[in-house]
């Protein structure tokens, strides 16, 4: 009854989608061209690669679900992210560790399919090579990568920050565990997060190896950390769910200038808040006792 019930929800989404398509003709800049390079000429078999998605229209995240089989997790997940994290529903209990170092070296990319860990095709992705890791709960996870959503996809009491940042990490056992940082409008630049501007690419699906600035992640993470954790999913097709998230609790500030680089190569990319179910949002326990 359920799954009916969603797939009422899902067609009357459709219908709204469609309706506000023919309402605004005008196309902003979307991913659809990277629709039509996938394709091979003489090809006319499926492609094995998942079907393309986006944030807008008929791709938008109400209709992830009815893309692709392998993304039925968007429609039918109960652990799903991003939430709203009500700070008056938090309980005490999670117990964390970041140990985060250098990296001599980094590679930048706008906007590109990565066949790594999430196929996150639309955003400022930051690699690492090994270094990085956090523990949660005893558990360790290694960083993969980082990178950038605008506006933010989390919420705190129902509100949004301008952009927010994944760290995402996996562990031997290939369970991941994302660190997420949301970003506030500030006055003073924030010199860690230039060099990371200074070497976005310009062009969608570019990427830049580069080997001559030195990338201290603990700069690029509130130095105080302590963070909200709960259970939930990737917030980008397939939407697997098993995922730790810890959304840290401080800001960082960013210049507005600083911001809008990222939210001009990005747009928005942020998937709706979902429903919390019967989850419950920890907290780390030195803080929460002393809030
Ligand atoms: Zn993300």
């Amino acid at each position: 009854m359920k799954t009916l019930e969603r797939i009422g929800f899902i067609a009357l989404a459709m219908t709204l989608l469609a309706a506000c398509g023919q309402q605004e003709p005008t196309k902003t800049e979307t991913s659809q061209d990277s629709t039509k390079e996938e394709t091979p000429k003489s090809e006319t078999k499926p492609s094995a690669r998942p079907a393309h998605w986006g944030y807008t229209g008929d791709e938008g995240p109400a209709n992830w679900g009815n893309l692709d089989p392998v993304y039925n997790m968007c429609a039918h997940g109960t652990h799903q992210s991003p939430i709203d994290i009500e700070k008056s529903d938090v309980v005490a209990g999670t117990d964390f560790t970041l140990n985060y170092g250098s990296h001599p070296a980094f590679h930048v990319a706008h906007n590109e399919h990565m066949d790594e860990i999430i196929d996150n095709g639309h955003t400022i992705q930051v690699s690492v090579e090994e270094g990085s890791e956090t523990t949660i709960n005893g558990k360790t996870y290694a960083l993969k990568q980082f990178h950038f959503h605008t506006p933010s996809e989390h919420t705190v009491d129902g509100m949004h920050f301008p952009m927010e940042m994944h760290l995402v990490h996996q562990s031997d056992d290939e369970s991941l565990a994302v660190v997420s940082v949301l970003f506030e409008e500030g006055e003073t630049p924030n010199a860690n997060f230039d060099k990371i501007i200074a070497h976005i690419p310009n062009q969608k699906g570019d990427s830049k190896h580069v080997t001559d600035t030195e990338l201290n992640i603990n700069t690029v993470v509130p130095s105080e950390q302590p963070a909200y954790h709960y259970s939930g999913s990737l917030t980008t097709p397939p939407c697997s769910e098993d995922v730790q998230w810890l959304v840290m609790k401080n800001t960082i500030s960013l210049t507005p200038e600083q911001i809008g680089a990222f939210a001009a190569k990005i747009a928005e990319n942020n998937r709706p808040v979902q429903p919390l179910n019967d989850r419950v949002v920890n907290a780390d326990e030195i803080d929460f006792e002393t809030e």
